[in-house]
C-alpha cells in the first residue's frame, strides 16, 4: 500500500483519536534511521516515544525474538514460564526490588501499582481510596491511570474517575505535606515528568515525598515508564535522587518495541495474594524474551554511553539557547530524555513539522517544549545535524 491508500482507510475507519498524523508510514529501520514507503530516510529522535531504546534492526535483539518465535509465543499464567522467570530475576537483580508483575503496557503497570496500594490499605483495615498525584503528570489512558494523571484535559469527558486524588503542584512542598494525610494509600509521581514537558522534580520535593510516605504509611509509587530502563543515564531515574520507591512501574523501552509493562515492589509493599490480579497476555514468552534481551543490553557500558552522549546533546541544546536566547527559554531533562522549551512566539508543533519535512523525527510535550527521546545508539554526528537544522529554523 502507498501512503495515500493507508491514509484513506485510517480516515474512514480508525477511531479519530490521533487526528491528522505526520505523513509517513515506516517500513523498516537501521540504527537510528527509519525508512518510509517512498524510501525516504529519517533520523529518529523519538524512538517510538522512548520505546525503541536499541534503535532499529539490532541483530542480537532480532535473533532473540526469532529464536523465541521458533519455540513458543504464548502459553498462559496457569503454567510456569522460563522467559518470565528470567526477566523477573534480571529485573529484581538490576533494581533491588523483590516482586514483579507483568502486564502489556504502561497503563496496566500503573493499574497494578494502584491496586497494590489500595489492597494494602484494605488489608490494614482501612476503606481509604485516597491517592496523591502531581499536576502535569501523565500515567496512562485506562480509567484508573487516567484519574492518576493530573491534567484536566484528559479527565473531563470521562468523569467520575477511579478513586479520589489530590493533585499537587510539582515542587510545592507545603502543598504535598498538606495532601499526604494519614488516610492516603499511595503517592504517585514521575521524577522527570515526560508528557508534562520534560520537567524534573526538585531533589527536596522527591525526598519529602519519601519522608511523608514513611511517616504516614502511604506507599510511594514512582512511575518510571518513560524515565526507566536507562533513559536518564541511570537504570532507574530515582537513582538520580537517591530515593527508593515502594513500587515502580516500567514499560516503554522494556520490550524494545514488543508490548510489555512491569510493576515492581518491595516485599513489604506486596499486598497481593492469589487471585488479586492477573492477565491473559501479560508476561508471555515473546515479550519476556524481548525484555530479557533489552535488560541485558542496558549494562554499565550502555548507561555510561547514555550519560556521555546525553551530556553532549544537552550541551548542544544549551549552545543553541545561547545563540537564540529569545527563542529557547529552557533546556531540560537528563541523559537522553531532553527538552527545549520555546518562547510563546514559537509553535512547537510547527517546528516539529518543519523538522519532519527535513527528515528529523522529534516530539513535543507540555505547553511549548520540543522533546527528544532518541534511541541509545544515536551518534554524535546525528545529533550535530539535528542541532544545525534546528539552528536554521530558529534564525
Ligand atoms: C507512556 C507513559 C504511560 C502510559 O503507558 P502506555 O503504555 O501508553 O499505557 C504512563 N506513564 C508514563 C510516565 C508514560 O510516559
Amino acid at each position: 500500500m502507498d501512503l495515500s491508500e493507508i491514509k484513506a482507510i485510517d480516515a474512514a475507519h480508525f477511531m479519530p483519536v490521533f487526528g491528522e498524523r505526520l505523513p509517513a508510514a515506516f517500513t523498516h529501520g537501521e540504527g537510528a534511521k527509519l525508512y518510509d514507503t517512498t524510501g525516504a530516510e529519517y533520523t529518529d529522535f523519538l524512538a517510538g516515544i522512548a520505546v525503541n531504546a536499541l534503535g532499529y534492526s539490532d541483530e542480537g535483539f532480532k535473533n532473540a525474538l526469532k529464536a523465541q518465535v521458533d519455540s513458543i509465543i504464548h502459553s498462559c499464567n496457569y503454567f510456569y514460564n522460563e522467559q518470565q522467570a528470567q526477566l523477573t530475576a534480571a529485573l529484581c537483580e538490576k533494581t533491588g526490588y523483590d516482586r514483579v508483575f507483568f502486564g502489556n503496557s504502561g497503563a496496566e503497570a500503573i493499574e497494578c501499582a494502584i491496586k497494590l496500594a489500595k489492597k494494602r490499605a484494605f488489608a490494614k483495615g482501612s476503606a481509604s481510596a485516597k491517592f496523591v498525584s502531581l499536576k502535569g503528570s501523565f500515567h496512562g489512558r485506562t480509567l484508573a491511570s487516567l484519574t492518576a494523571t493530573g491534567q484536566d484535559k484528559f479527565h473531563v469527558p470521562f468523569e467520575p474517575g477511579t478513586y479520589s486524588y489530590a493533585y499537587v503542584e510539582a515542587n510545592d512542598c507545603a502543598a504535598l505535606t498538606q495532601a499526604v494525610t494519614e488516610d492516603v494509600c499511595g503517592v504517585i509521581l514521575e521524577v522527570i515528568q515526560g508528557e508534562g514537558g520534560v520537567n524534573a522534580l526538585d531533589m527536596r520535593f522527591v525526598k519529602l515525598a519519601r519522608e511523608l510516605c514513611d511517616r504516614t504509611g502511604a506507599l510511594l509509587i514512582i512511575d518510571e515508564i518513560q524515565t526507566g530502563m536507562g533513559r536518564t543515564g541511570r537504570f532507574l531515574a530515582q537513582e538520580l535522587y537517591d530515593v527508593k520507591a515502594d513500587i515502580i512501574t516500567l514499560a516503554k523501552a522494556l520490550g524494545g518495541g514488543v508490548p510489555i509493562g512491569a510493576c515492581l515492589c518491595t516485599k513489604q509493599a506486596c499486598s497481593f495474594t492469589a487471585g488479586d490480579h492477573g492477565s491473559t497476555f501479560g508476561g508471555g514468552h515473546l515479550a519476556c524474551a524481548a525484555g530479557a534481551y533489552v535488560v541485558g543490553a542496558i549494562d554499565d557500558e550502555m548507561l555510561a554511553r547514555i550519560e556521555t552522549i546525553g551530556a553532549y546533546f544537552k550541551d548542544g541544546l544549551r549552545a543553541l539557547k545561547k545563540a537564540h536566547p529569545s527563542s529557547i527559554i529552557d533546556v531540560k531533562g537528563a541523559g537522553l530524555m531532553l527538552g527545549a522549551e520555546l518562547s510563546p512566539q514559537h509553535s512547537v508543533a510547527a517546528i516539529k513539522t518543519e523538522l519532519f519535512s527535513k527528515k528529523y523525527i522529534i516530539g513535543t510535550a507540555g505547553t511549548n517544549t520540543l522533546r527528544f527521546l532518541p534511541p541509545y545508539i544515536i551518534l554524535e554526528t546525528e545529533i550535530d545535524s539535528l542541532l544545525s537544522a534546528l539552528d536554521e529554523l530558529l534564525k
